[in-house]
Formats: C-alpha cells, structure tokens, sequence
C-alpha cells in the first residue's frame, strides 16, 4: 500500500519568494527597532519621513483584509507601532496598510508603515 506524502493542511507560514519571509527569517539583513514572538519591526530601506518603519506580522498573509481574520495579531501591530513611536519619535504617528496594487502595494506580505516627522516628497 502506498501513502500519499503529507500534505498541510494550511497554507505554509513562509514564502521562499518573498521578501518580508526572507527579512523575518534573517535571511535578508534589517534594521530592527522591535522583534517579539509574533511580528518584527524595521525601517524601511527608503524612507519618506524621519521615523519610518515597517512592522511585520511572522507569519505570511497578503494584506491587512486577510490580517483582520487575526484581530488579536492586528490589535498587536497597532501596539506595537505605538511603542516604536513612542521610543523613536514624539509619540504621534501616522500607520499606513498601502492595501492592494493599484493602492501601492508592493510587497505582498502584511506591513503596516510608521511614519512620524514630517513626510518626505511623493509622501505615500
Ligand atoms: P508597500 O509599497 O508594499 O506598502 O511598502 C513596501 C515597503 O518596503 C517600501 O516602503 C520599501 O521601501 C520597503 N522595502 C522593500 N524591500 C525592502 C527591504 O529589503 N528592506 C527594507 N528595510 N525595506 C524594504
Ligand atoms: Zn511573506
């Protein structure tokens, strides 16, 4: 009798192809601000004001919509953003979710923006 390999049941936590996996699992180096069990935060590579950092749930979903079937995990990035404001600006800040392509998304891997200080030309 043959068995099937074992499939998961879910779709896997990481993408090999892409680069917020990649970044979480430390295979791409990142100026990280935070890291606990369930989201890592670091600035972006180009940013558009003088606090910019991303925070980045571990696990992969594609956008906040799919972030949102986790409320617990949203509420968590919401703290999270506020503590990294708090420590590296004067508190108050702006959290960006660019939410589809024609939104300006371009990594498709759930990120919510930090932005404090004032925003750079071409602000997002
Ligand atoms: P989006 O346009 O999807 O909302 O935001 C993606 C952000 O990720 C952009 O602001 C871009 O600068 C940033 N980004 C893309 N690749 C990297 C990377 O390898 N390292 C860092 N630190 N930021 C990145
Ligand atoms: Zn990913």
């Amino acid at each position: 009798m043959t068995s099937a390999p074992s499939e998961p049941s879910v779709a896997p936590a990481v993408d090999p192809d892409c680069v917020f996996c990649r970044i979480v699992a430390g295979e791409i180096p990142s100026d990280r601000v935070h890291e606990d069990e369930r989201v890592i935060a670091f600035r972006d590579l180009h940013p558009q004001a003088p606090l910019h950092v991303l925070v980045v749930p571990r696990v992969h979903s594609r956008d906040v919509r799919e972030l949102a079937a986790d409320p617990e995990l949203l509420a968590h990035v919401v703290e999270v953003a506020g503590s990294v404001a708090a420590e590296h600006a004067r508190g108050d800040f702006r959290l960006v979710f660019n939410t589809g392509e024609s939104a300006g998304q371009t990594v498709f891997h759930v990120h919510a923006h930090v932005l404090a200080g004032e925003l750079a030309e071409g602000e997002l």
